[in-house]
């Protein structure tokens, strides 16, 4: 689907997305990239310039929200203060013409799926941040969405709520069965929540993939720079081996081989690969032919609790390397100095560009 504003901004360019029944997927990308828009589409907040949204093979653009069956969950999870946990979960039912019999009936299964039975005749300001916004997701699920909308949903909350409420949210998920859509710009929560992840940027999708393969195997440029501790080096083909592309780079001597089975690109072309910081080691393991290492100069040595993020030049070239926190010993205060780093073969990732 695309959306175009009036006034011209492409907000989405022919985004094109399945979803399963079951699954977790995270929209994913920078401020103004299109993901809240593409969540609005689906939500009936929004009307596509172009294109079809299928829920069961159902057509939901002509719907409004309410006839939709999807829910949204917005950012402020905003409660009715003047009333009960009970009655916010009860509202959206009565809403809905349901009797009130039946409404309380529901409205307590909903606040049991979410543990907070117990708190049902609280008003929210004598709730937890963390509690309140599991009465809002209860006042969702009591209508029996087949699609839950997310629209950074964590995002107001403090660290170590946000850290509690993802591995309840995904809990909850897993419990429920139910798909989930949701929009986040934070990397370290749509790896830690999603089944699949949608890196969006400008408009478009650039990759569509799991965690492991979104952090591990960037797409392309973007992808490997948003995502972050990425080493992108720029450089032309210099030589094929068999499978293997050997690819030097422009600023300094640094030579690097990928494996590239059936990559066609002829020699003194352009190539861009992308290394994680997390792959990059200070052990001396290098192949001995000068590939995939470096001689480097050591800019800072940043000490993150459970690893060292390691600051470094090489040649002109910026590079970063995260080892585990036991190197820290004989990493602190060697600023200055030179140091040989090395990654295997098999963590060059070639990138689109
Ligand atoms: P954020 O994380 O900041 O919410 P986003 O990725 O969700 O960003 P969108 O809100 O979908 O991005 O916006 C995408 C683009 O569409 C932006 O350039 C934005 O300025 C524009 N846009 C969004 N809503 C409207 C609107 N109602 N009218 C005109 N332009 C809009």
């Amino acid at each position: 689907m695309t959306k175009v504003f009036p006034g011209g901004t492409v907000a989405v360019d022919d985004v094109n997305l399945h979803v399963d029944h079951g699954e977790y997927v995270v929209l994913l990308g920078p401020s103004g990239c299109g993901k809240t828009t593409t969540l609005r589409m689906i939500g009936g907040h929004e009307f596509p310039t172009q294109g079809e949204i299928l829920l069961d093979g159902q057509s939901l653009v002509d719907l409004p929200p309410h006839k939709r069956p999807t829910t949204t969950v917005f950012q402020h999870f905003a409660l009715f203060p003047h009333r009960t946990t009970l009655q916010n979960v009860e509202f959206g039912l009565k809403m809905h013409g349901v009797k009130k019999d039946e409404r309380r009936e529901a409205a307590m299964r909903a606040l049991d799926m979410v543990g907070l039975v117990p708190l049902a005749d609280r008003k929210p300001n004598a709730l937890s941040g963390g509690q309140q916004q599991r009465v809002a997701l209860a006042r969702v699920l009591v209508t029996k969405p087949k699609a839950l909308l997310l629209d950074e949903p964590l995002g107001d909350l403090d660290r170590l709520l946000q850290l509690r409420m993802r591995v309840e949210l995904r809990n909850l998920q897993r419990q429920l069965g139910l798909m989930f859509i949701h929009v986040t710009h934070n990397q370290e929560e749509a790896l830690s929540m999603a089944d699949r992840i949608v890196v969006m940027n400008d408009a478009r999708i650039q990759q569509v993939a799991d965690p492991l393969t979104i952090a591990t195997k960037p797409a392309t440029e973007v992808v490997a720079r948003f995502m972050g501790d990425n080493n992108i080096l720029r450089g032309v083909v210099k030589a094929h081996e068999g499978d293997r592309l050997i690819i030097e780079g422009d600023e300094q001597h640094l030579r690097v081989s990928v494996h590239a089975p059936g990559d066609g690109r002829a020699i003194g072309s352009p190539a861009m690969i992308s290394v994680r910081a997390a792959a990059v080691t200070v052990e001396a393991n290098g192949s001995g032919d000068g590939l995939n290492s470096a001689e480097c100069e050591i800019v800072f040595v940043e000490f993150l609790g459970d690893l060292v993020k390691l600051h470094l030049l090489a040649g002109d070239e910026r590079m970063l390397a995260k080892v585990g926190a036991e190197h820290y010993p004989s990493l602190r205060g060697r600023e200055g100095e030179r140091i040989r780093i090395s990654w295997k073969e098999d963590d060059v990732q070639l990138l689109d560009a």
